[in-house]
């Protein structure tokens, strides 16, 4: 072995990386094998304070959702080189502060999508027929017999499903959907709008075929049976959907949340739901998470929530584990991440 790789091994040896959850063990191993990791081992996350002084001393960290990278954090972290985010959304990390310290954010998008949009159409399916529901009403020894009108939802099949974030997972979703016989509606998002033009055209000229549609956002508020989140969170996706889109939407309407709790306004939504403006939510997001056991969500009867699983499943989820690894040591490796979503950062 020649001195120059010698001296690559001691340093990698030498590196640090924080996981700040216990993630699939092939990963894990993986990354033991490469550099020294120091595991949070524990259900909950590290709290705001232990999170810095653990990650004050690791190169890379490989993080949560639920671990909050703000400006002041990064700026306190001066020998921090990647933050590999176990999710594909990256908005508990400050980017813009990320990129300035030359700090690359790596993602795992791809991966989960097919996973995710299962439990999207999953959660629609058991708002519109009110699975969770009658299944509560069984175990409490409320069904005493076959009744006409005992539990009546709303058909999937045949109906307007309007999706907001036509990207991975809203086409997953819109695949879903097709084979169920629905329309389907989309908005179109920043990186289309240059085509929009010839969009208009080739949506006026699909408009009654099952091939999705382009549409303004009030076109699909106001035509969808269901309406599914699909956008990041970002400044401009935060409360977007409040009591106006509520107020355009169908009272028949049902809310599916698998994006981020914060693009609803959720005080809009429980007043929607409560008066009947809206029929039904599946939600796998909230704002806060976890939700409060005394908020007036869960007194409802017409919401499904799950406790944010878009991606939990035993294969995605070691997919991940797998893919965040790899972006961290791509980084080690000199390279940005091979999903980075900060592609303009100077590594340090
Ligand atoms: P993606 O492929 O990047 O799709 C996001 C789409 O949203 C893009 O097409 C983007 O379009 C569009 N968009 C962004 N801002 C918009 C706006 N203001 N108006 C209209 N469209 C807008 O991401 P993905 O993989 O589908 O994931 C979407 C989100 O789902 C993630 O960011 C994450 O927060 C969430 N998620 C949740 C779970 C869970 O466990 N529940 C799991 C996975 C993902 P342009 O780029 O053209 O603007």
């Amino acid at each position: 072995m020649n001195r120059r790789s010698e001296q690559d091994k001691n340093s990698e040896r030498e590196r640090r990386v924080f996981v700040t959850r216990p993630i699939a063990e092939p990963a894990i191993h993986r990354l033991a094998a490469m550099v020294r990791v120091d595991l949070w081992d524990d259900e909950m996350p590290p709290p705001p304070a232990e999170l810095r002084a653990r990650a004050r001393q690791a190169d890379g960290v490989l993080s949560m959702v639920t671990d909050r990278f703000d400006a002041a954090t990064i700026r306190a972290l001066p020998r921090l080189r990647a933050i590999s985010n176990l999710a594909v959304g990256v908005d508990n990390i400050d980017l813009a502060a990320a990129t300035r310290a030359g700090v690359a954010v790596g993602h795992t998008p791809g991966i989960l999508t097919e996973t995710t949009a299962d439990l999207a159409f999953g959660l629609l399916m058991a708002a519109a027929r009110r699975i969770a529901e009658g299944d509560r009403y069984v175990r409490t020894g409320r069904w005493r017999t076959w009744g006409p009108k005992v539990m009546l939802g709303r058909d999937i099949h045949g109906a307007t499903l309007g999706i907001i974030g036509w990207g991975a997972i809203g086409q997953a979703m819109a695949r879903r959907a097709a084979g169920f016989g629905m329309r389907v509606l989309y908005l179109p998002g920043q990186r289309m709008a240059r085509s929009a033009r010839s969009r208009r055209l080739r949506a006026s000229a699909d408009a009654g075929s099952a091939t999705p549609e382009s549409v303004s956002l009030e076109r699909l508020l106001t035509e969808s049976d269901f309406v599914s989140l699909h956008v990041p969170l970002t400044a401009a996706t935060r409360h977007m959907i409040g009591e106006a889109e509520f107020a355009t939407m169908k009272r028949t309407a049902i809310l599916i949340n698998t994006a981020r709790g914060a693009i609803v306004d959720p005080s809009a939504l429980a007043g929607a739901l409560r008066a009947g403006r809206l029929a039904g939510a599946g939600l796998d997001v909230t704002d806060p998470e976890p939700i409060s056991a005394n908020d007036p969500l869960l007194k409802l009867p017409n919401v499904v929530i799950t406790p944010h699983i878009g991606s939990a499943s035993h294969a995605t989820r070691l997919k991940m584990a797998e893919l965040a690894v790899d972006n961290l040591i791509d980084v080690f490796e000199g390279r940005r991440p091979r999903h980075c979503a900060n592609p303009t950062v100077k590594l340090r």
